[in-house]
């Protein structure tokens, strides 16, 4: 049967003599994989559709569980994603998250705009440790692992502090938080964010300045939630950790200012 479908490459492989499998993120169809024959041929007109983060039209032959790429266009090729050494580190990290949480031909509309949406904002400059945030709570909705932020997990109580329990499944009261004694305490700001995010769409991220402490925060938690319910150990994730520890350790961690970003740290529009 021929399919049709716009597509995101979220893995991009080698296979056999010149070939390459491709995973297709689809609306319709959730992930797709697909073989391009001759891709890594120098000439070939498929190569750049096969490439890792590609926004294209696909059309493909499946019979089995693999297709066959029959024609195709690119879209957006999302080439700055490709450049440099931070900007593929986060998009791979993105990509595979996608890869290793979606289950096959399982419908994902909602995750391909977000992660559409989330390759705009990695290629347009914002904030990786923001929008990469935003994503990750998407992809843990989206695999029926939403934290419960509003209200403690065990009780209903709407009052807090609250403390965050990963294994618990979110908020914890001061009533139950014995129930997880490893529970984190979490700054003010890291609730509000993770209320807002849990509800915003990717595609309207607008821009927003964070204090260092409260994004590292908000990257523990969010490790701590995924680790707990997904448990993925993702291969991108380990190298963005070590190229991290590097800059930090050479003390010139790329700052990326923000276009129209306040300067002052504290919250901006979301
Ligand atoms: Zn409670």
């Amino acid at each position: 049967m021929l399919y049709r479908v716009e597509g995101l490459v979220i893995r991009s492989t080698d296979y056999g003599e010149g070939n390459k499998i491709i995973t297709l993120l689809t609306p319709t169809y959730g992930k797709q994989g697909i073989i391009v024959r001759g891709a890594k041929k120098l000439k070939s007109r498929y190569g750049s559709l096969a490439q890792l983060f590609t926004y294209g039209d696909y059309s493909y032959y499946r019979a089995g569980s693999l297709g066959t790429l029959n024609s195709g266009e690119i879209i957006e090729s999302f080439r700055e994603l490709r450049e440099g050494l931070e900007g593929p580190a986060y998009a791979a990290y993105a990509a595979e998250l996608t890869d290793r949480a979606i289950n096959d031909d399982e419908a994902a509309a909602y995750l391909f705009h977000q992660l559409k949406a989330c390759q705009i904002a990695l290629a347009g400059g914002k904030d990786p440790q923001i929008v990469l945030r935003v994503y990750e709570m998407k992809v843990a909705s989206s695999a029926g692992y939403a934290p419960m932020l509003e209200e403690c997990v065990s009780c209903g109580r709407p009052e807090g502090p609250f403390r965050f329990s990963a294994v618990a499944g979110g908020a914890l009261c001061p009533q139950c938080r014995h129930r997880d004694p490893s529970a984190l305490e979490l700054e003010e700001t890291v609730w509000k964010l993770m209320r807002v995010f849990s509800a915003l769409d990717l595609r309207r991220l607008g821009n927003i300045t964070v204090r260092d402490s409260s994004k590292r925060q908000l990257q523990l938690v969010l490790r701590k939630w995924l680790d707990t319910h997904l448990n993925l150990n993702l291969k991108s994730r380990n190298f963005l950790d070590q190229w991290e520890k590097y800059g930090d350790l050479l003390g010139e961690r790329v700052k990326r200012p923000e276009p129209g970003a306040e300067t002052e740290a504290g919250e901006g529009t979301v």
